[in-house]
């Protein structure tokens, strides 16, 4: 069996936002010459997310917003985990709900997806650099 690991970073200039990385994963796998097994990819931080879904602005709005309804940023002072001095609280629980990592199967040397399916780094406490592991197994 092969392995394969790499280390994808992201700084965006907002504390909040979505980043297609299929074409990362894809450049990964290149790499790896895996053509039959698993991807693992997962965020390395814990107010950031990976997942996967459709790759359409008005969807990424209606996560934004949605997100905001179920934790909003401010008033900071409504989280207790902000009594640390940190103003986070909202981007823990943004993470939580849309997921730490994907797997995808790899078949024939490509990501095995289903119809419109792309990965991506979803950011809720960005302005700084941040990690996504890939972790490619398979022959
Ligand atoms: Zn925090």
């Amino acid at each position: 069996m092969k392995s394969y690991r790499k280390e994808l970073w992201f700084s965006t200039g907002k504390r909040r936002a979505f980043i297609n990385i299929t074409r990362e994963v894809e450049a990964c796998l290149r790499e790896s010459g895996i053509r039959e097994g698993l991807a693992l990819v997962n965020a390395m931080h814990i107010t950031a997310s990976v997942f996967i879904n459709d790759d359409e602005s008005g969807l990424h709005q209606d996560y934004e917003q949605w997100l905001e309804h179920l934790a909003p940023h401010a008033p900071v002072s409504q989280y207790q985990h902000n009594r640390t001095g940190e103003d986070n609280g909202d981007a823990h629980l943004k993470r939580q709900i849309m997921g730490r990592d994907v797997v995808v199967a790899i078949t024939a040397g490509k990501l095995d997806f289903g119809p419109w399916e792309q990965i991506f780094y979803g950011e809720f406490d960005g302005r700084r650099k941040k990690r996504v592991l890939v972790k490619i197994i398979g022959e």
